[in-house]
């Protein structure tokens, strides 16, 4: 059996490099349009960063495994094609909702169609609304120029977490495999799942039918972020009524109905996904009518902006209203620890607001390029406002450093701002850090992963999401 991945990213390439490892029978080919992506993966500096992926690369690369820019070949000459592309946010758009760019996905699905001689099982491994299958379907088929090729699709979602991709992908809680109820579909069903089954137990292999496949992904995506958007609400509460919001998520995680996982209050949301998901969900589910529900699953956005822009205020209000020409000491910049991802992340808007409000970043992050930070902060929040952006963007690049290490970041602050929640940052000398940083010393920890009390003792006046403030 040969399978053939296209796409190359933080979905396609990590969970090939498993599929491959653990089926040494099957030829596994991720291709890519992109050649520099190829080319890291084929080299010792991965293009992505996840604990445990070098190593699986590194076990079944040029054994059963293979990255290539050649991709009518391999597809060509696949049994099983994953499409694992990028689904992005369409720029366009009215009400709640925004739907899913499926420019990608309907490239990949006509260059399947043009280049297969052979009929074929196509995997949706990218996340897209639901009924994409469909829509797919007619273009597989309609551009297939030999006679008797068939197409068979599946959805098999992807629910792996950036940071702890490979975990998740070695012991996932289940793996979702939606087809039509066919004699052909529960064919494809049982020939991707023997694929898996060659280490996950059969019982963590669910079948749906493809529509409840494809909105599975998209609901999984939309609680997960409503939960830190549930969490982050009652941050808020806390704050403004002395409570502690860690004691209030303990006390409920313990409830076996509400579970712990998911409670940790934060600076806000980010990544590739759940904004997308989120967006897409309300989209679709405007599409068919259902206005209410669009919005009420819109509100989850907008409380995690909400939660990004009071983080700020709360920074400024602190800081006797004005950040003006501070330097701000800023600690991580990717989405969350674990990972060199910065799509989404809550540091762009943090960032943004306190340069807006005059400060100088000083920003560390042990796995952020300084490309990619000035990248990102100088791009306009939505694709629509480019056009009126540019003088904006030079004045955020002209107040943003990267620091090469957290203690040049602090040299001469007035503020640290926590703002990933990177194991290595609880390990710091504060009181190194205190003695170079300008009086008042500010510590903002919006991830709450640092001894507040101590840092209290060492001089620093500490604001911490949804905890009593500081007398
Ligand atoms: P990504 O942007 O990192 O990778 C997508 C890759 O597809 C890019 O390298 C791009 O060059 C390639 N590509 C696009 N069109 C192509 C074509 N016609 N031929 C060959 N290559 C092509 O995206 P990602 O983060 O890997 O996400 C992929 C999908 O998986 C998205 O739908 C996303 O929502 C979903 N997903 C992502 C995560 C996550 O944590 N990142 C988790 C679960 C699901």
């Amino acid at each position: 059996m040969k399978i053939a991945c296209i796409g190359a990213g933080y979905v396609g390439g990590p969970t090939m490099a498993m599929v491959a490892l653990k089926c040494p029978d099957i030829e596994v080919v991720v291709v890519d349009i992109n050649e520099e992506r190829i080319n890291a993966w084929n080299s010792d500096k991965l293009p992505i960063y996840e604990p445990g992926l070098f190593e699986v690369v590194k076990e079944a690369r040029g054994r059963n495994l293979f990255f290539s820019t050649d991709t009518k070949k391999h597809i060509g000459e696949a049994d099983i094609v994953f499409v694992s592309v990028n689904t992005p946010t369409k720029s366009t758009g009215i009400g709640a909702g925004k739907a899913a760019d499926l420019t990608y996905w309907e490239g990949a699905a006509r260059l399947i169609a043009s280049v297969s001689t052979s009929s074929k099982i196509v995997v949706e491994k990218s996340t897209v609304p639901v009924k994409t299958a469909e829509a797919i379907g007619k273009v597989l088929q309609r551009n297939c120029a030999t006679p008797g090729v068939e197409f068979e699709i599946l959805s098999n979602p992807e629910f792996l977490a950036e940071g702890t991709a490979i975990e998740d992908l070695r012991h996932p809680d289940r793996v979702l495999i939606g087809g039509a109820d066919t004699v052909s579909g529960r064919k494809a069903i049982e020939t991707l799942a023997s694929v898996y089954a060659h280490w996950i137990p059969r019982e963590r292999i669910l079948t749906a039918n493809l529509w409840s496949a494809e909105l599975a992904k998209l609901t999984a995506n939309a609680f997960l972020a409503q939960r830190i958007s549930s969490i982050n609400a009652i941050s808020a509460l806390c704050e403004a009524t002395g409570a502690d919001v860690q004691q209030v998520a303990h006390a409920i995680g313990t409830d076996s109905r509400i579970g712990p996982k998911f409670l940790n209050a934060s600076v806000g949301f980010g990544g590739s996904c759940f904004q997308k998901d989120i967006l897409n969900l309300s989209y679709v589910c405007e599409s068919v009518g259902l206005k209410e529900v669009a919005e009420y699953w819109y509100q989850v956005v907008s409380m995690n902006d909400y939660q990004k822009q009071r983080f700020v205020e709360r920074i400024i209000s602190a800081m006797f209203n004005t950040v003006s020409k501070k330097k701000i000491a800023i600690y991580g910049f990717a989405f969350k620890k674990d990972t060199g991802d910065t799509r989404e992340t809550p540091a762009i808007d943090v960032c943004k607001g306190l340069i807006r409000d005059g400060a100088k970043c000083s920003i560390y992050d042990p796995e952020v390029t300084p490309e990619q930070i000035f990248r990102d902060l100088s791009a306009p929040k939505f694709e629509w406002d480019r056009p009126n952006y540019s003088r904006s963007a030079s004045h955020m690049l002209e107040n943003v450093q990267v620091a090469p290490d957290a203690t040049a970041a602090a040299e001469g602050a007035h503020a640290i701002c926590i703002l990933t929640e990177w194991d290595a940052f609880k390990a710091y000398d504060y009181q190194a850090l205190y003695d170079k940083m300008h009086k008042p010393a500010f510590i903002f920890d919006g991830r709450n992963i640092l001894d507040h009390a101590k840092l209290r003792e060492t001089g620093f006046i500490v604001y911490a999401l949804g905890k009593p403030l500081d007398p």
